[in-house]
């Protein structure tokens, strides 16, 4: 275990405002507390439209989700930022994409009212938007991350299809995930991560939580600085396990009620 004392880490968090749904916000936070409990002082800066701001200056980049009109806000924006995004991720750049801002970080996002939303091609996904008459992807989701669960609450109108060789974050257990259909969720490309799963995810997941930590330490320190002090998780594996047994127990409720 390395000393980390006197590390420093840049989080950035895209369009904090904009893109905030469901407490996203939440994963800075969680990024905060868990560096400072290793006395890594983690600098949280949000980037709002316009602002003067480089990738470079960050070793872990957030974007959360949003109703289709705020994503439809941020969006010339983002495709700015595109070119520099796509390079960071490039050089091992840590991202967290969640759910709106997960599929502006796809190839492309039909919208509900049928319009493309260009996106900036990180993940090789695309995504749409099946309508306003065919039911939204709602409620807690259980996955398969490495062998661990990971937690998290969805709601998405929208439905991701990864393309050939893009690998996914998760397998689903319980919930929708990227369409309801395939079984899989959210998306992963070297140090990118694209998750459906709201909650805030990380409070909930703090291993998830840790490995973004580790992969920006090393990145920025080298590899020993990846080997973190474990931290007293009994509060975030409480949410986790009660996140769990919701998910779990309204997935029973279903299945009982459809074979009745
Ligand atoms: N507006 C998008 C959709 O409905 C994303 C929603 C979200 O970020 N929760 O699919």
């Amino acid at each position: 275990m390395t000393d980390t004392d006197g590390h420093q880490l840049n989080v950035a968090v895209l369009y904090p405002d904009l893109l905030n749904l469901y407490g996203d916000r939440g994963n800075a936070r969680a990024l905060e507390r868990r560096c400072a409990a290793r006395e890594i002082e983690a600098t949280v800066t949000g980037v709002d439209i316009g602002d003067d701001w480089s990738p470079e200056e960050a070793d872990i980049v957030l974007v959360g989700g949003g109703q289709d009109r705020e994503q439809r806000r941020v969006q010339a924006d983002l495709q700015q930022r595109g070119d520099a995004l796509r390079e960071y991720v490039d050089q091992d750049g840590v991202v967290l994409a969640v759910c709106g801002g997960f599929q502006l970080f796809g190839h492309h996002y039909r919208g509900w009212d049928c319009e493309i939303m260009e996106g900036i091609g990180i993940f090789d996904a695309v995504a749409a938007h099946p309508g306003p008459r065919i039911a939204r992807c709602v409620g807690n989701v259980v996955a398969l991350w490495e062998g661990e669960t990971v937690v998290g609450f969805e709601n998405h109108g929208g439905r991701t299809y990864l393309n050939d060789g893009q690998e996914a974050l998760a397998d689903v257990v319980s919930g929708f995930g990227n369409n309801g259909g395939d079984g899989l969720e959210g998306a992963k490309i070297k140090n990118a991560y694209g998750t459906y799963l709201h909650g805030a995810v990380l409070p909930k997941n703090p291993r998830l939580a840790d490995r973004l930590i580790s992969l920006a330490m090393e990145r920025r320190y080298g590899p020993e600085a990846a080997d973190l002090t474990p931290l007293d998780d009994s509060a975030a594996l409480r949410a986790h396990a009660e996140a769990l047994h919701a998910a779990l127990s309204a997935r029973e409720s279903a299945l009982g009620r459809r074979f009745a």
